[in-house]
């Protein structure tokens, strides 16, 4: 069983020290965290962003939250994970893994589809985020990139 007050369980202990530092807290989010298979995770984000997006709306957040982009304008909201579903970019550069030839650097499993892991965004900042991880700075976003913060 899973509860609030348990750490997420990190495959490896730096990853835990990058997550720490990008949520700015000892204690870590666990409701953020889901490791299990990435392409089930999508599916059902698939299936439930319609209902959680009209929930956030419902809430009052009609509003990009990102705000990363000078043309930012809320006009298309998106919904959006603050924890990347998966990510390579620990394995690239934390642990400087080279993919194998024609392939990719293996991805991991990190963030989950509980509502405290979603914000609204909009279209360009969206694109602009890409899978990149973001971290809160006061009240605005900052794009992280991993290789410089490690
Ligand atoms: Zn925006």
């Amino acid at each position: 069983m899973k509860t609030s007050i348990s750490k997420p369980d990190f495959q490896y202990p730096e990853d835990e020290h990058f997550f720490s530092f990008l949520l700015g807290e000892d204690t870590l989010f666990t409701d953020r965290f889901d490791f299990s298979e990435p392409t089930e995770k999508r599916r059902i984000f698939d299936g439930l962003k319609k209902q959680a997006m009209d929930e956030t709306i419902r809430q009052g957040r009609t509003r990009c939250e990102l705000q990363l982009v000078q043309d930012c304008d809320s006009k298309k909201l998106v919904l959006d994970h603050i924890i990347p579903l998966s990510s390579n970019e620990l394995n690239k550069h934390s642990r400087k893994m080279i993919a194998p030839r024609g392939k990719k650097v293996p991805t991991q499993s990190f963030g989950s589809n509980h509502p405290s892991n979603f914000l609204v965004a909009c279209e360009k900042c969206n694109n602009f985020k890409k899978h990149r991880f973001i971290k809160k700075d006061g009240d605005k976003w900052l794009v992280i990139n991993v290789k410089n913060s490690l």
